[in-house]
């Protein structure tokens, strides 16, 4: 709403006032200086043009504006109402400079946006005190609405920090997976969801298979490497917003599938199986020459009133265990 900036707003004193006086007699112009020129912290400016009168304005940003009603060429209060359009001179309080006390005009200049209305030439002691009284609201406005936007500015910038934040913390610092924490949240809201909707909720446990030895083999670096690449297969197998993978703890990852079928959930899981096998990570285990591979317990629950989401997880590992036990790398349906 204004040009000035909050290190012009700070930087001035704000009892200094500008003084922009437009009026067509220079006659006045001096008259007006002359009582101003002892005066402390007040800056005078004089427009005997009235068409120069609202680029003068933008130009020297006065905290009053001095405004003579009658003049050649154009009338005082259409110039009010200029300013008043005009967004970089709209707050800037304006006191009509009129020859007579007419209730009339005195009404047409407030209602065209003046704030004030003096008879010329006026006293002195009168002049300066209306002067620094509108100067000193106008700076509060400036002051005001520049704390306004400080304050927005600085909220904004809060709320993306705990954007920031809320992702770091719900995020596994190795993988860039969803971690334990954000998983049990995500899996208790879904878990809710579905009872009240009565859908289908799937959950994949993802485990990889000899990786002990892995590390054992190449070293715990390598081992945190292949963990980023399953985990990078794990999140390109989910394609809904409202599939979640998660880093489980160790080498085990999880998968949550809200409304999703045990068929097509079966689906994920055996492209998922068939993709990190497909990467060819070179392993020892179980023989020499093998790739890494990962192990995978599904489960698809319509959890009734009253269960626990455990209930899923216990079922989905009671699958991996299978799995494990089967012989490892494959889906096994818990
Ligand atoms: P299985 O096929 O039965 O799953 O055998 P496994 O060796 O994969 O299972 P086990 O639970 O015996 O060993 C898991 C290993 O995973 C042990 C641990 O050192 C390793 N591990 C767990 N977390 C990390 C990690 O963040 N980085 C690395 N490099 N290794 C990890
Ligand atoms: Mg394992
Ligand atoms: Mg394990």
């Amino acid at each position: 709403m204004h040009d000035l900036q909050l290190d012009d707003v700070n930087a001035t004193d704000e009892n200094a006032a500008m003084v922009l006086l437009v009026d067509d007699q220079a006659m006045i112009g001096e008259a007006v200086r002359r009582g101003l020129a002892n005066e402390e912290n007040i800056d005078f400016h004089f427009c005997a043009d009235p068409h120069q009168a609202i680029a003068q304005a933008i130009q020297i940003k006065p905290t009053v504006i001095l405004q003579d009603l009658v003049m050649p060429g154009l009338d005082g209060l259409t110039l009010v109402r200029e300013y008043r359009n005009n967004p970089a001179t709209r707050d800037i309080p304006i006191i009509v400079l009129s020859t007579k006390e007419d209730p009339l005009i005195k009404s047409a200049a407030f209602a065209a946006g003046a704030n004030d209305y003096l008879v010329k030439l006026p006293d002195n002691i009168e002049l300066v005190a209306r002067i620094r009284y509108h100067s000193r609201s106008y700076m509060t406005l400036l002051q005001r609405d520049e704390a306004y936007r400080a304050l927005r500015v600085s909220q904004q910038q809060l709320l993306d920090t705990n954007l920031v934040l809320q992702r770091l913390m719900n995020s596994d610092g190795l993988t860039g997976l969803s971690n334990r924490r954000h998983f049990d949240e995500y899996l208790e809201l879904e878990w809710r969801r579905a009872i009240r909707e009565q859908t289908q909720l799937s959950l994949m446990m993802i485990d990889v298979d000899y990786f002990k030895a892995y590390n054992d083999n190449f070293g715990h670096l390598e081992g945190d490497e292949a963990l980023r690449q399953v985990a990078k297969a794990i999140r390109s197998s989910c394609s809904r917003p409202s599939d979640l993978p998660a880093r489980y703890g160790g080498e085990e990852f999880a998968l949550v599938l809200p409304n999703t079928s045990p068929g097509g959930a079966r689906l994920l899981a055996e492209k998922l199986r068939q993709t990190v096998a497909g990467m060819n990570i070179p392993h020892i285990a179980p023989s020499e020459g093998a790739s890494l591979t990962v192990s995978i317990g599904l489960s698809t629950v319509v959890p009734q009133v009253g269960s626990h989401s455990r209930q899923v997880i216990q079922s989905a590992d009671q699958g991996l265990y299978a799995a494990k036990h089967n012989g490892r790398n494959q889906v096994v349906v818990g």
